[in-house]
């Protein structure tokens, strides 16, 4: 199995995180420390200061063996590819990671995706719209899609209702994604989580549509705030109809800490509710790996 939504975070990384929202929201920084997700708690950032990147990964590994998770694809929350490769370092077999770019609106934003691919040995892009204030339609972003369309790694888009201490939801319609799509049809998107809470939006830009995957990543306990309060096996089973088992991968979008661990709830909870909707053993085993695998570690993601 691949779990191919999870997060590396370091303290630097969340330095930089509320440095970036202190900016865009001046004043921000005491609140979002003292209100924000449960990252900021005592204990998280015990962990995060007081563990390098190699236990970091040791721990990983650990708890990987434990879940039957041959590799996993790691998602950080602020441009330090340095630290992706030094983590991905202690198994290159089973730990991979994404390029994050500050400001992907930027002119040298494609610089920054191609070094992050090429020397620092990164396989994919996450853009997070209501929290980098931009939206995918912007023509200022399309060079950087031609450039992962070049390179050949994909990009996932967090759209939706986010537990980010702040996040401006203007920005959150997987509907901007429309153009993009059909612009850079040989460029690979994901929508996280199936679009948090923009499922009908998600499913609409299924239609004649080939380039677009979805993420089964999280509790996904938006459908909690949905009009429908969908069970999660209809989420399932309506994506499955749309896009195929071709194009849904599996992850549990887990932040390691020690209290915490693994979610392996989230991953047993998905396995049941495929497992539920009677598809083949073979389309199973692409949404549980067999899809990540093409789109991250083959050159032919199709
Ligand atoms: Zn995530």
């Amino acid at each position: 199995m691949i779990d191919a939504h999870v997060h590396l975070i370091t303290m630097e990384m969340l330095e930089d995180a509320v440095k970036r929202f202190e900016k865009h929201y001046p004043g921000s920084d005491k609140k979002i420390r003292k209100s924000g997700h449960r990252i900021f708690d005592d204990e998280s950032m015990k962990y995060l200061s007081g563990t390098n990147l190699k236990e970091k990964a040791d721990d990983w590994l650990k708890v990987m063996d434990e879940n039957g998770i041959e590799k996993a694809v790691f998602l950080p929350i602020s441009q330090r590819p340095e630290q992706m490769r030094d983590f991905m370092a202690n198994s290159p077999e089973r730990l991979y990671g994404y390029v994050y770019i500050n400001d992907p609106a930027s002119p040298d934003a494609p610089d920054v995706l191609k070094s992050g691919v090429n020397e620092y040995g990164l396989c994919g892009l996450k853009l997070y719209p209501s929290i980098q204030l931009f939206h995918a339609y912007d023509k200022k972003l399309f060079a950087l899609y031609e450039e992962a369309q070049g390179l050949g790694v994909p990009i996932t888009f967090h759209y939706g209702i986010t537990h980010a201490p702040m996040a401006d939801y203007r920005y959150t319609n997987p509907l901007d994604l429309q153009l993009p799509l059909r612009l850079f049809p040989k460029l690979n998107f994901i929508i996280a989580h199936f679009g948090a809470g923009f499922f009908r939006e998600v499913c609409l830009l299924g239609y004649h549509t080939k380039n677009l995957y979805l993420d089964t990543s999280g509790t996904n306990n938006w459908t909690e705030y949905t009009p429908e309060n969908w069970k999660l096996k209809e989420i399932f089973k309506r994506s499955i109809e749309i896009y195929s088992p071709q194009r849904i991968v599996f992850g549990t979008d887990t932040v390691l800490r020690p209290d915490t661990g693994y979610r392996t709830s989230i991953m047993k909870e998905q396995i049941n509710v495929v497992e539920s909707l009677g598809i083949s053993s073979e389309e199973r085993d692409l949404i549980f790996g067999g899809n990540a695998k093409r789109l991250y570690f083959t050159s032919s993601a199709g």
